[in-house]
């Protein structure tokens, strides 16, 4: 039913989610940048650093790196998803224009394509990312929206 859509997404109710969701995330951020901070100055003040020391600096870093990172493509769709809210173009599939299943959009507020449109992308997605490391070094593995 039509309704369905109407009823589980309406405007208000999905901005307030919507802006829930990106307050959480931007405090997640907040405190990986912190920590980021912290474990910086705390390196460099004991200035004589060994190599243990050092690949331990390194590695948090490089976690706390990838964590901030998926955080903030997180934060940036939940702003495209506030954006396409006022537009009025949101719960709509971006490729096949069709509605988004409100169950889709209730576990996945900042979903931009209908199940089926994001299987498609995805497995498209695998097989350019195939043939690139195919052809050179493996790249950062990308955030697949059903994963999340
Ligand atoms: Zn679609």
């Amino acid at each position: 039913m039509p309704d369905d859509i109407v009823k589980d997404t309406r405007p208000d109710t999905l901005r307030h989610l919507l802006l829930e969701r990106r307050h959480q995330l931007q405090k997640q951020i907040d405190q990986l940048l912190a920590q980021h901070r912290d474990i910086h100055s705390h390196f460099r003040e004991n200035s004589v650093l060994d190599t243990e020391d050092m690949s331990m600096r390194d590695s948090t870093g490089a976690q706390q790196i990838a964590l901030l990172e998926a955080r903030t493509r997180q934060r940036n769709q939940l702003d495209e998803a506030l954006r396409r809210l006022d537009e009025g173009t949101y719960g709509m599939c971006e490729d096949c224009d069709q509605p988004i299943a409100p169950a889709r959009l209730r576990a996945m507020p900042f979903a931009r394509r209908c199940i089926k449109c994001q299987e498609q992308a995805e497995l498209f997605e695998q097989v350019i990312q195939r043939e690139d490391r195919e052809e050179v070094a493996p790249r950062g593995g990308s955030l697949s929206e059903t994963m999340l």
